[in-house]
Order: structure tokens, then C-alpha cells, then sequence
């Protein structure tokens, strides 16, 4: 597990991704299992200062959190 994050890690989210590389997006803090994604997730709220709901949709703390990912 690859987490460089000190503040949006809380114990439950060791619960879905103990075995699994995670990339972190530097800006919004937020994680996900896709680089590609991760750089997406950058990219864009580098470029608009915040997140784009179609890619936090993508991060595993979205996906954690039991709301629908298809939104
Ligand atoms: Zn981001």
C-alpha cells in the first residue's frame, strides 16, 4: 500500500485497499487505483482548482463511502 497522505486516511479505509497500490492525487488529496486516473484527477484540479465529480467518483475514498459510483 502505497499512501503518502497524512489526512483523509482513516482506519476504515484500510478495510478495501490493504493489498493495493493506491495513487494519490497531490492536489484534492484524494486516491485511486488507476494512475492514469490519478493523473486525470490532477490535471483537473490543477487546471480548475477543484475536482471533477466524474473522476472523485473513480477514487477509492468515493467508492469506500457507499454512495452510488455510477453517479
Ligand atoms: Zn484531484
Amino acid at each position: 500500500m502505497v499512501l503518502a497522505d497524512h489526512n483523509t486516511t482513516g482506519p476504515e479505509y484500510n478495510i478495501g485497499i490493504a493489498d493495493k497500490v493506491l495513487y494519490q492525487c497531490s492536489e484534492c488529496g484524494l486516491h485511486y487505483e488507476d494512475e492514469q486516473i490519478a493523473k486525470q484527477c490532477e490535471a483537473y484540479c490543477k487546471e480548475y482548482q477543484g475536482c471533477s465529480m466524474d473522476i472523485t467518483k473513480l477514487s477509492v475514498e468515493r467508492m469506500n463511502s457507499g454512495e452510488n459510483p455510477q453517479l
